[in-house]
């Protein structure tokens, strides 16, 4: 479990380091699972051995790392970023971004997109189906459509796609057909029903192709090992940089999938702090946030058991977070199971901190985070300001995806205050 990752390591996701869990059963220690319909058992099992057979086979891993440096730009780039180190004031710090802002489509979701995409290919399917709430997971799958000549449909709740028009523009420019989901108060949770309902009765030529670490197994572990690029790159690149490891490693968690894919790669390496950084909203106290480690309970939803936000009666929570792709009720088991294991931390921090994170690196560095992204660099400016964060300590930061998506919300977020 221990054994460090070989510094030269290509960027393909390695299998071995990275199967330890979840177990047959796709249980990350009390966590995951598959709760799911009878009529998605079948489709389900057939994933797996689809996705176990191509794990195995060395085409399947060179095609996809040849797309993934050809078509989305990786490895992305690793460096520091010493106007943002002296807004934290703190001596000798070193911070280091990992710039997933600058993959194809300006997010680190078409790793995981791409993955499934060829996935889906290999076992004969023509068709991919998504759900999408804040739409990068859709416009990262509507590009993986153009690029392997697959149709697509991609279901979004209509209130989202009122918000959203820009982002379902996209979508549609990139040939995805749109269709809009007025269940479950236009949002994304009666955009999955339908998805779901779509793929059950076009298993023969349909991929569902999920976008984050929830849901039944086995998409957290697959969705993880397509993500698992992004450490694995990270880690040689800050060994090749800086010649030791992270004192610490920090990414906003919303499902989950961009911190497990930059996690991973260290989960050997017990110097290594690991800090998850969810989305506490208006505050903790006032109930508007999305702080699913921080402050839920275990339960199970969409199909896996997990961390989750519900009230006294055991429903679901309403959410709130500035940063629409944060703004989800559950996170992925193996975040439940690294967070009891005591492996990873998890933090929350407001909407105001994100948005000061978000104006400090855009200001500092000239580049604009997402607000997702902007939690984990605010929460960086919250440690440095309490004295937490000890000097010369050297900090490995995702940057999960670019702002311009955010720039209407920000813009007046940052009046308002
Ligand atoms: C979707 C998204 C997230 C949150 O999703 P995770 O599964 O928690 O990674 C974070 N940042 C960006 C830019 C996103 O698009």
């Amino acid at each position: 479990m221990s054994s460090p990752v070989d510094a030269r390591r290509p960027t393909a996701p390695d299998p071995d380091r990275i199967g330890e869990k979840p177990d047959a059963a796709g249980r990350f220690g009390a966590y995951g699972g598959r709760y799911a319909p009878e009529a998605l058992m079948a489709a389900l099992t057939e994933l797996e051995a689809a996705y176990r057979r191509a794990r195995a086979d060395a085409t399947f891993g060179a095609e996809l790392a040849t797309l993934l440096r050809d078509r989305v730009g990786r490895p992305t780039r690793l460096h520091r970023v010493p106007g943002f180190e002296r807004v934290l004031g703190v001596p000798g710090v070193r911070v280091y971004l990992k710039r997933e802002d600058m993959a194809h489509t300006g997010a680190y979701k078409i790793n995981n997109a791409l993955g499934q995409g060829l996935l889906a290919k290999r076992m004969g399917k023509t068709r991919v189906i998504a759900e999408t709430g804040a739409g990068q997971h859709g416009v990262a799958v509507a590009s993986v459509r153009a690029m392997l000549g697959l149709s697509c449909v991609v279901y979004m709740g209509e209130h989202d796609m009122r918000r959203q028009s820009l982002t379902v523009a996209h979508m549609r420019a990139l040939g995805a057909e749109v269709r809009g989901v007025r269940a479950g108060g236009g949002k994304v949770k009666g955009a999955v029903s339908e998805a779901v309902r779509d793929w059950v009765s076009a298993t023969d030529t349909s991929h569902f192709l999920f976008g984050t670490v929830t849901g039944p197994a086995p998409y957290p572990a697959m969705v993880r090992d397509f993500q698992a690029v992004i450490g694995v790159e990270a880690r040689r690149q800050l060994l090749a940089a800086e010649g030791r490891l992270p004192d610490r490693v920090v990414a906003c968690v919303g499902g989950g999938s961009n911190a497990l894919g930059l996690f991973h790669a260290f989960l050997g390496d017990p110097e290594v702090a690991l800090i998850g950084v969810e989305a506490a909203g208006r505050g903790i106290e006032t109930g508007q946030h999305a702080a699913t480690c921080t402050a839920g309970a275990p339960g199970e939803l969409d199909g896996s058991f997990s961390y989750l936000l519900q009230d006294a009666d055991g429903q679901v929570s309403r959410t709130h977070s500035i940063a629409a792709g944060l703004d989800y009720p559950a996170v992925g088991p193996e975040h439940g199971y690294l967070k009891d294991r005591g492996r990873a931390v998890y933090h929350a921090v407001t909407d105001a901190t994100a948005l000061r994170g978000f104006q400090a690196l855009s200001h500092a560095e000239g580049i604009v985070p997402a607000l997702e992204s902007a939690h984990a660099v605010g929460y960086l400016m919250e440690c440095a300001q309490r004295g937490e964060l000890p000097p010369r300590a050297l900090v490995l930061l995702g940057l999960s995806g670019r702002g311009d998506k955010d720039l209407g919300i920000a813009s007046v977020s940052l009046h308002e205050a």
